[in-house]
């Protein structure tokens, strides 16, 4: 786990066959996300999404082979390639109602109303404007992006990619946990740097750090000391 960003010996990778499939889906994605738009893109469901595709020729209809890689890398069991959390969203169709969750315009993600943004507002009740909200809720189409951006950068190698985020399914934003960070830190925060912000130790003095992705856990996933779990 120390090397969690380079490539290890038995990695698993999307197989040479369906390789031209999975390059234009991820691209069909981003597009996806463009055209929807950064904050909406988090919240947007499967079914949705696919409209949407249909419906703009800049995005394009995803085609069969696409729509059928995505449900195989959706309903594949992780631990094949090295993931071992548990799956929070259990349908690749599951849907986030936007009547559940609040829009926080400063970051331009959203928290779930019942769970997380309480906790959210007391950390900043506590700690001012120096933390900050760098990851909310996250459906099934963001976690697709955010995983597959990060297996096409590595050459389709799905257990890199599954180091460092959960894959579309798994992921606890889908949940209610959020990632906070140190207001004006940028992508550091995502990095073993933010434990020596001010952000990082406020937040472990006020006991809000009961983390999800430990130092050395079994779930196959790197340190994530940003990462707040609410359940
Ligand atoms: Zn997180």
């Amino acid at each position: 786990m120390k090397h969690f960003d380079s490539p290890h010996r038995d990695d698993v990778r999307i197989d040479r066959a369906g390789y031209q499939t999975f390059r234009s889906m991820v691209k069909r994605l981003n597009r996806l996300e463009e055209m929807a738009g950064h904050g909406r893109f988090h919240i947007l469901g499967f079914d949705e999404g696919i409209k949407l595709a249909r419906d703009y020729a800049f995005i394009g209809e995803f085609s069969r082979d696409e729509l059928n890689l995505m449900e195989d890398l959706f309903y594949r069991d992780a631990a094949e390639y090295g993931f071992f959390g548990d799956k929070t969203l259990t349908g690749i169709t599951d849907r986030i109602n936007r009547g559940d969750v609040i829009y926080i315009s400063e970051q331009g993600n959203y928290l779930y109303k019942d769970r997380s943004f309480a906790i959210f507002k007391k950390i900043r009740q506590q700690t001012g404007d120096n933390v900050t909200l760098t990851s909310g809720v996250r459906g099934v189409m963001k976690q697709f992006l955010l995983f597959l951006n990060k297996t096409y950068k590595n050459q389709g190698n799905l257990s890199l990619a599954s180091r460092s985020l959960a894959p579309p399914g798994y992921s606890f934003h889908g949940n209610g946990d959020f990632d906070v960070g140190q207001a004006g830190f940028g992508a550091l925060n995502f990095t073993e740097k933010f434990i020596t912000t001010d952000a990082y130790k406020n937040l472990y003095d006020l006991g809000y750090l009961t983390l999800r992705y430990e130092l050395d856990n079994s779930v196959g996933v790197r340190f994530e000391p940003w990462h707040i779990r609410i359940t």
